[in-house]
């Protein structure tokens, strides 16, 4: 790849042999106005292929060009304006999961998933209009707008056969529409109060997984804890950010932060949504929040309750925004670990990603259906009856590939177990 233009060529700047890439015929070189990977960025990547091995897209197509070691140089030969934003690159760019499993292992904490989406937000307007129109509904119009994912829930049931079979297969069966949380729930009479949280109801997570709020709020309140659930919040952003919608993303940053002026302590129960509110700050300048992961906060801070026996045989799947954006992985076990006669088993290959990542299992089926049958496979293997993860498109990923293996496997969410123990 040529660099003259810039001196000599940054160390791992160009293509490993290999690769396929990329005509500048059909774009012009260079990145458009707007959010773009940083130079400062791109630069860390050495291209020492230590990440290959755990990037799932690369694992499946053993090429290059959807690894991460192939998206950098990808977006490296944009940068340094030698190829341009075509349709070649958009394609090495959709087939990333955001898994971050190579950041998690990249000696050279390359910020993967931030570049990724910035490279996301060039490709998004120059998708066709069909595409660009359907992505604009979703992130734009629905995903924002909590009156809107209530009016989806509502219409689930007669809508649900006008949705791709990929969706359909995925969506719970049951949504709850018109369900609603207690602004403030106080802790049983008798128990001392440890303090205040508030919780992260979500968007998909409060209308189609309304039972896993109800029993972080249980869970919450008997171990001391008064929760709130601030009104005018709404979606944290992550999928509009994923998908490189940053604008809406930036907007939900703002309505975030309106809604949780008050409160010292975040609770977020859904993986994806507490790894991308914990990056607020890369988003909009002085926007952190105090986030916690559920399941880390109840370690941390400790269960002043003890759990009664639950009996059960419990595949425990690591969602990759836990383990690989916030490196949990003790924390859930330990807590779990609490409840007696409750057999915890890892799945093989526990890393690996099951393939949701938001809206892939319809823009990449076939990728995302051979990691959702690996995962399912791995699941079964364990002999376990329950499958537990903190991620609620993980938990519809696993879900849909257990039904189509024909496994009677439970599906929950791992504070589920826990509401169940104290007989929640
Ligand atoms: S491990 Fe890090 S530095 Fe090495 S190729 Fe992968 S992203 Fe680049
Ligand atoms: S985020 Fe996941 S899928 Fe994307 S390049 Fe990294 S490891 Fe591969």
């Amino acid at each position: 790849m040529a660099s003259e233009p810039h001196g000599p060529s940054p160390l791992g700047a160009d293509l490993p042999e290999g690769a396929r890439f990329i005509g500048t015929a059909m774009a012009s070189p260079g990145w458009a106005s707007g959010d773009a990977p940083a130079t400062v960025d791109l630069d860390t990547c050495v291209a020492c292929g230590l990440c290959l091995p755990h990037c799932p897209t690369y694992q499946l197509t053993r090429e290059e060009s959807a690894s991460p070691r192939g998206r950098i140089a990808a977006m490296r030969a944009v940068d340094q304006g030698v190829a341009g934003v075509d349709p070649t690159f958009s394609a090495f760019m959709d087939r990333c999961l955001v898994c971050r499993a190579c950041e998690d292992v990249c000696p050279s904490h390359v910020p993967f998933g931030r570049m990724m989406e910035r490279a996301r937000s060039q490709i998004e307007p120059r998708r066709g209009a069909p595409a660009r129109l359907v992505r604009w509904l979703a992130f734009h119009w629905v995903l924002p707008h909590p009156s809107a994912i209530r009016a989806a829930a509502a219409l689930q049931p007669a809508a649900r056969m006008l949705l791709p079979r990929r969706l359909r297969t995925m969506m719970p069966r049951r949504a709850h529409p018109f369900a609603r949380l207690p602004v403030r729930t106080d802790p049983p009479a008798g128990t001392a109060v440890r303090g205040t949280v508030a919780l992260l109801a979500g968007c998909v997570q409060d209308r189609w997984f309304h039972e896993v709020n109800r029993a972080t709020i249980r869970v919450l309140a008997r171990n001391g804890w008064r929760v709130e659930v601030p009104r005018g919040q709404a979606c944290c952003g992550a999928l509009a950010a994923h998908n490189g919608r940053l604008e809406v993303a930036r907007r939900l940053v703002k309505r975030a932060r309106h809604a949780f002026a008050k409160a010292d302590a975040i609770i977020v129960n859904a993986a994806g949504c507490s790894a991308h509110m914990r990056d607020y700050g890369e988003l909009a300048e002085g926007a952190a929040l105090p986030v916690h992961d559920l399941m880390r906060f109840l370690h941390d801070e400790g269960l002043r309750d003890e759990p009664g026996p639950l009996p059960v045989t419990v595949a425990y799947h690591d969602a990759c925004h836990a383990l690989r954006a916030q490196g949990i992985h003790a924390e859930p076990r330990a807590v779990l670990g609490r409840i007696p006669g409750l057999t915890l088993m890892d799945i093989p290959d526990g890393d690996r990603c099951c393939g949701a990542a938001g809206t892939y299992a319809v823009t990449q089926p076939e990728l995302s259906e051979a990691l959702r049958r690996a995962r399912a496979d791995a699941v079964m293997s364990t002999g376990a009856t329950i499958v537990a993860s903190a991620n609620p498109g993980c938990a519809m990923q696993l879900g849909a590939g257990l039904r189509d293996a024909g496994a009677r496997v439970e599906v929950v969410h791992p504070i589920q177990l826990l509401d169940r123990a104290y007989g929640g």
